[in-house]
């Protein structure tokens, strides 16, 4: 704030609300120079009583704009900071009817967001520790003919069964020529023998979530998905190998694509290689190949390098790891090496079998 030269701040993003205060209700937070508070309404009010640390809790019954600008004139100071890239426009326009100067601020909140205290890598590495857990013990089940939604709705329900508040986002099940979408939901398509199969998963424990990835066979896959594979495992190490304190983002990137490049199968590679994890499951920072910045010890990110051939399929691996002074930890830790499950001699999923 005394940068921007603001005598108040107005955050309106749920996670940074949560962040700097500990309510985790629907509400705006207004920060003076030496007082703040929650403004919300009757749904939540007793919840931002309870929660909010170091802010009043206001309740608002007509307009939010209305108590909001109350609010700022209690907390003094006329120049007000807003979240400029967190604000819809036509809620920008009923704040610029306030009798006060607002101020457009990007990303100040997410940038100390990035680097994690000890409660909240406490809270990132249980719910890592969930989700390894409940992904190893799904790999035990597959079996040909299990389609992707019944894995993804089976590890759902393991997962809080273990602990966990919910999912971080809807898992990724991508089978057969399936994974050569990156992002592919879990659909009704049943998995085969012979084929890989990517599970991009992770849990929220305290808030604060977890991502991991992992490509596994049903059988044997054809030796062309096989070498792949073991071109984006050495990618992916190479990527884990790289993040420290002081390291750019970019470099972390250029380690893992470097290896997928030299294999020749850059053209096959087209996302960044990761991203910070914390109260949103993407955040700051961005490992990516025009990523800006430096890593510090305390950071949460993640390294995923893949390969996707359109028609045939794709392979990913992602970890979770905490930035340290001289290396990281990995907080998802999980076999890397190419593992076969559900093949011949299994039980056919649908025919019961060893479930
Ligand atoms: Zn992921
Ligand atoms: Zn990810």
């Amino acid at each position: 704030m005394e940068a921007e030269r603001l005598d108040g701040m107005l955050i309106s993003f749920d996670a940074n609300v949560r962040y700097l205060t500990g309510f985790s209700g629907e509400g705006a937070l207004l920060v003076g120079g030496s007082e703040a508070a929650v403004v919300t309404d009757s749904r939540y009010i007793e919840t931002a009583q309870e929660q909010a640390q170091g802010a009043r809790a206001v309740e608002y019954s007509g307009k939010i704009e209305e108590t909001v600008g109350q609010q700022m004139r209690l907390l003094g100071g006329q120049r007000w900071g807003f979240e400029a890239d967190r604000v819809y426009y036509s809620e920008y326009q009923r704040l610029a009817e306030l009798p006060v100067e607002l101020a457009p601020v990007l990303g100040a909140v997410e940038e100390i967001r990035a680097v994690k205290d000890s409660d909240e890598q406490a809270a990132v590495r249980h719910a890592c520790q969930i989700a390894v857990q409940g992904l190893e013990e799904l790999f035990l089940r597959l079996r040909p003919g299990m389609t992707e939604e019944e894995a993804a709705v089976w590890l759902d329900a393991r997962m809080r069964e273990l602990g966990a508040e919910g999912p971080a986002f809807d898992f990724i099940v991508a089978s057969g020529s399936r994974g050569s979408l990156p992002h592919g939901y879990a659909s009704q398509r049943p998995l085969g023998i012979g084929e890989l199969v990517t599970f991009d998963v992770g849990c929220r424990f305290l808030g604060y979530n977890s991502d991991i990835t992992r490509t596994v066979a049903l059988g044997e896959p054809q030796a062309g998905l096989q070498r792949a594979y073991e071109v984006v495992r050495q990618a992916q190490e190479a990527g884990v190998r790289a993040v420290r304190s002081g390291a750019t983002c970019q470099s972390v990137d250029a380690a893992a694509r470097g290896v997928i490049e030299r294999a020749g199968y850059g053209a096959h590679f087209g996302h960044g290689t990761g991203h910070g994890v914390g109260l949103e499951i993407h955040e700051r920072p961005l490992l990516g190949a025009r990523a800006e910045g430096v890593l510090s010890a305390g950071m949460i990110v993640t390294v995923e390098p893949g390969i996707y051939l359109p028609g045939t399929g794709g392979i990913r691996i992602e970890d979770t790891v905490l930035v340290t002074e001289d290396g990281c930890e990995v907080l998802t830790p999980s076999p890397k090496a190419l593992r076969s499950f559900g093949g011949e001699g299994s039980a056919n999923w649908r025919g019961g079998g060893l479930l």
